[in-house]
């Protein structure tokens, strides 16, 4: 197919979806009658128009983690913030790969950013490697404000895919170039200031730090974070100047790489973020929600996947117990923004996970797939095990839970790309 039927095919589909809603519509209603349509526009007049959307990824996050985590943080009869939300369903995460079934997490971040599905490595680019239109530079075009906030580094696989276009996910310095001088989010939050500065400037986080050697400046772009001051943001790199900081474009970058350091358990694993994510989140909707048009908000815990590559359960749960906490401060915002869509998801699952019985006749793995725990159930003199499977993405559904408007649309099974297809009739619409 050629480049141009592949981009009329692209724009072309959300205007055919609602031709066919349109047509649906016609069928229906006069065999129903007239009464039929009374409640659905009584209905459509109560709920408020969709402004904008927080979109909130648990790298790595399937349906064991959420139960390992609800049991231990929450209990038998508990739920989690994430659970709350009104709306549930399943997504399937397979790529567009010759090479894979599982997904990674860049083509996982392309399905939801884009509507398309790619080669794992890819960031919003399609399987020639064409730059994919994506919702957060249409969110931008839109009148919007937009945001990212993760506790990876800020131009990991999963934000990128919203902001940026590249053949190869490791091209991290290109991607915070592009931040900086294409899509231009107006808040920037998380690690990996290392692919901000070239070789040789360490910046606020030495280079070599104790807990890993390897971490070093590394980007071939210049200074980056010099770029994005001269181009209005105030750039942070603590809890204190983060607090200071006041509304216009912010860039904080809390870390050399990731914001912890994931490790099997007792080698050297640190889970202990200089700015947790809850307060990033919380610093990125006081400032997007100055934006008169609305706005869309990315936020993600890298933790439960990282950890779960180290099949490290005890740290899965630490970064399980900071996404709720961020998940309960989307809930608040949201409980006074009815015109705001809250999603909560996960990429793919990561470890192949389970939650078991103590068991010793069980079969535990030996190094680092042994199993976890015991861990405590909150609220009972009860515990569980995790055990591991693989130290890699597996290809089970995750679970998606919503609330706010259009979140009903998200019951059922859908493929990733179906985030890309609800998301996009706020973010991509110009009001
Ligand atoms: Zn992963």
């Amino acid at each position: 197919m050629s480049e141009g039927v592949r981009r009329a095919r692209r724009f072309a589909a959300p205007v055919a979806a609602a031709a066919a809603a349109a047509v649906v519509t016609m069928v229906i209603n006069p065999t129903l009658g007239a009464s039929a349509t009374a409640p659905q526009a009584a209905s459509k007049g109560k709920a408020p128009a969709a402004k904008n959307v927080i979109f909130i990824n648990g790298d790595g996050m399937g349906a064991a983690a959420r139960q390992a985590a609800r049991l231990h943080l929450a209990g038998m009869n508990g739920q989690l913030a994430m659970d709350k939300l009104p709306y549930s369903g399943q997504l399937t995460t397979e790529p567009d790969d010759p090479k894979a079934v599982v997904t990674d997490s860049a083509a996982a971040a392309t399905a939801w950013a884009t509507g398309e599905k790619t080669y794992n490595g890819a960031i919003s680019v399609d399987v020639d490697g064409n730059p994919l239109a994506t919702l957060g530079q249409q969110a931008k075009a839109a009148g919007k404000a937009t945001g990212l906030v993760t506790t990876a580094q800020v131009t990991d696989a999963s934000p990128a895919a919203f902001f940026s276009s590249t053949a190869n996910r490791s091209a991290q310095d290109e991607i915070a170039r592009q931040y900086i001088e294409v899509s231009k989010p107006d808040v920037i939050l998380g690690g990996g200031e290392d692919w901000w500065l070239p070789a040789g400037t360490p910046g606020a986080f030495q280079d070599k730090p104790a807990e890993d050697t390897s971490e070093a400046s590394k980007g071939t772009k210049g200074d980056l974070i010099k770029k994005a001051e001269k181009a209005g943001y105030t750039y942070v790199s603590s809890a204190d100047e983060l607090n200071r900081a006041k509304s216009g474009k912010l860039l904080g970058l809390f870390a050399n790489e990731e914001m912890f350091q994931q490790r099997p358990e007792g080698q050297g694993d640190v889970y202990n973020p200089v700015v947790g994510l809850s307060t990033m989140t919380s610093k990125a909707l006081s400032t997007l929600d100055k934006s008169k048009k609305g706005f869309f908000l990315m936020v993600e815990e890298e933790g439960v996947d990282e950890f779960a590559h180290s099949n490290n359960g005890a740290r899965v749960l630490q970064s399980m117990q900071e996404l709720e906490k961020s998940v309960a401060v989307a809930r608040a915002y949201v409980a006074t923004h009815p015109d705001t869509l809250l999603v909560v998801t996960g990429d793919h699952e990561t470890g192949g996970l389970a939650v078991e019985e103590a068991d010793a006749a069980d079969e535990s793995g030996d190094g680092i797939s042994a199993e976890d725990g015991p861990f405590a159930i909150r609220g009972s003199d009860k515990s569980f095990y995790i055990d591991w499977t693989t130290s890699g993405h597996t290809a089970v559904d995750v679970p998606v839970t919503a609330a706010g408007p259009l979140a009903d649309r998200f019951t059922g099974k859908h493929a990733n790309t179906y985030v890309h297809d609800v998301l996009s009739e706020i973010l991509a619409t110009r009001r």
